[in-house]
């Protein structure tokens, strides 16, 4: 059954493929597809999902467009003094991040710690002044630090009454949906700095606007993070990176499943039926049971469905981005920072707003790393510059914070901004004002033979954690391979 439907399918969508000798031959029933999964992406989530699948008796295959795995979790080791490593992607791992934890465990690789009072050991550059965190949160007679843990209050009390697996489900979800949390944060009357604090840690956890994010997003992400030890989500946070780079985990997920992944073999079309699904690359097709398409939603606007899917699900596809997010790092004769007590970690009014040090879970390093995170609008503009333009325009701005540390500046610099990867196409997923509530369901619950996995599909979004939880889900529902 399984075999003729796709292949009327095609027949009927493809008349010229069908009417070749080669067609014909494709064509032919394989006993396998009933059996087979295709995944489109090899990032984690897509690789999560091919695991889990395999160990369950299913014949998968994971189609992967471009020529490395990983996706966002990309490690750069070239530009840098040799030893020296940095993420242009996905970089920390919190304490409360156990799936990602244990996918380590399982593959024998080790973490290295950041240090746990980095938050706390800050440097604020605010008005053209830089100082420690303390200093700053305790301006204006205390009201910075107060006004900063009202609005973490007011945010926790956003997710009263929220089911993180179902949050369109909430009494008031419609309402808090069609908020911006733009609308919520200014109704909060904020003492100036506390709002820049405010504003600035926001748009790195969502790496959008507060103006294009829904506080029903907000509000079902404070009740799925895991609980901070401090209450202020300073501690437990972003804690470890994997050691040798973040990268060895994809490598290794891969090594696993051997010729299972497909390289170089982008997603051109998915012909689907109740049956099964014909998935199309410039190679050939596949044929198989389920299409798992664990890649974010903006590059799967130029993959061609057919039949259409109904509309509620292509809006979906259409309409839910990833928030923009760019990286700009820069190699140092030695960190300089950490004579004068710093962290590295740096926030500031100037737009590249967070700044970090790459090499601050390192021991044996004596060169530095600070890595610039840009994200909102200052990433657009990061996007549209030129590689050396951008390096040059935001290394400017790291130059006034720190004018100690350019004499120290090496030539080794990188920089990646993800709105021009084109099978990525931003950082990580945002819900704009009323897109959670519509969208959540369908992403959750796919259509036909389609299922969605991705960090953009987690009760936790945003996170390498949310894509290994996204494929750990999608293959329980799937379960195991029929005999
Ligand atoms: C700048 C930045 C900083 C981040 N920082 C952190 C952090 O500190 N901590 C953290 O936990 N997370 C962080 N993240 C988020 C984390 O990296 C992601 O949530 C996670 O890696 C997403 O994995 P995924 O498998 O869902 O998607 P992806 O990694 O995007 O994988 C999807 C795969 O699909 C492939 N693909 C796309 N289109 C097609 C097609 N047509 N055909 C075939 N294949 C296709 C892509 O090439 C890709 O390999 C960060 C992300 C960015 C961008």
């Amino acid at each position: 059954m399984l075999i003729s439907g796709a292949t009327g399918l095609v027949a009927a969508a493809v008349p010229a493929l069908a009417s070749t000798p080669r067609a014909r031959t494709e064509q032919r029933p394989d006993r396998r597809t009933p059996k087979r999964v295709v995944v489109i992406g090899a990032g984690l989530a897509g690789m999560t999902t091919a695991l889990d699948l395999r160990d369950k008796g299913w014949d998968v295959v994971v189609l992967e467009a471009r020529d490395r795995v990983g996706g966002r979790v990309h490690t750069l080791y070239d530009p840098f003094t040799t030893g020296l490593h940095a993420e242009s992607g996905g970089e920390s791992i919190d304490d409360g991040h156990y799936a990602i934890q244990a996918m380590l465990k399982r593959f024998g690789l080790r973490t290295e710690e950041r240090p746990p009072t980095k938050p706390y050991d800050s440097a604020v550059y605010y008005k053209s002044m830089r100082e420690p965190l303390a200093a700053f949160l305790s301006r204006s007679n205390g009201k910075t630090l107060s006004d900063y843990l009202r609005c973490q209050d007011a945010m926790a009390a956003l997710g009263d009454g929220i089911d993180p697996q179902h949050p369109e489900r909430a009494r008031n979800a419609e309402r808090l949906d069609a908020m911006s949390f733009e609308t919520f944060v200014r109704s909060l009357h904020l003492a100036p700095e506390a709002e820049f604090l405010v504003r600035l840690q926001n748009r790195g956890e969502y790496n959008a606007e507060l103006r294009d994010i829904s506080c029903l997003f907000v509000a079902q992400q404070s009740v799925a993070a895991p609980p901070s030890l401090d209450g202020q989500g300073l501690t437990g946070t972003e804690t470890m990176r994997i050691s040798g780079g973040n990268s060895t985990l994809p490598v290794a997920m891969a090594k696993a499943l051997g010729s299972r992944i497909r390289l170089n073999s982008p997603v051109l079309r998915v012909e689907h039926s109740r049956h099964g699904v014909r998935v199309h690359t410039p190679h050939g097709h596949v044929d198989a049971a389920w299409c798992v398409i664990a890649a974010p939603l903006m590059p799967m606007r130029r993959v061609h469905f057919s039949p259409t899917l109904p509309a509620s699900v292509a809006r979906v596809i259409d309409d839910l981005d990833l928030g923009h997010a760019a990286k700009v790092i820069h190699e140092y004769a030695v960190p300089f920072w950490k004579a004068e007590g710093s962290s590295g970690f740096t926030v500031t009014d100037l737009p590249f707003a967070i700044a970090w040090s790459s090499t601050d879970s390192r021991v044996d390093t004596v060169p530095g790393l600070l890595t610039q995170f840009i994200t909102g609008d200052a990433a657009m503009t990061a996007a549209r510059l030129p590689a050396p333009k951008r390096i040059a325009h935001f290394g400017a701005q790291l130059d006034r914070v720190y004018p100690e540390g350019k004499p120290l500046q090496a030539s080794n610099t990188a920089t990646m901004a993800w709105a021009n990867e084109r099978y990525t196409g931003g950082g990580y997923a945002v819900f704009k004002p009323g897109q959670m509530a519509p969208f959540w369901p369908v992403l959750r619950h796919g259509f036909g033979r389609i299922r969605f996995a991705g960090e953009h599909t987690e009760t936790l979004a945003g996170y390498m954690e949310s894509a290994v939880r996204s494929g750990h889900r999608i293959a329980r529902e799937l379960g195991r391979a029929p005999r």
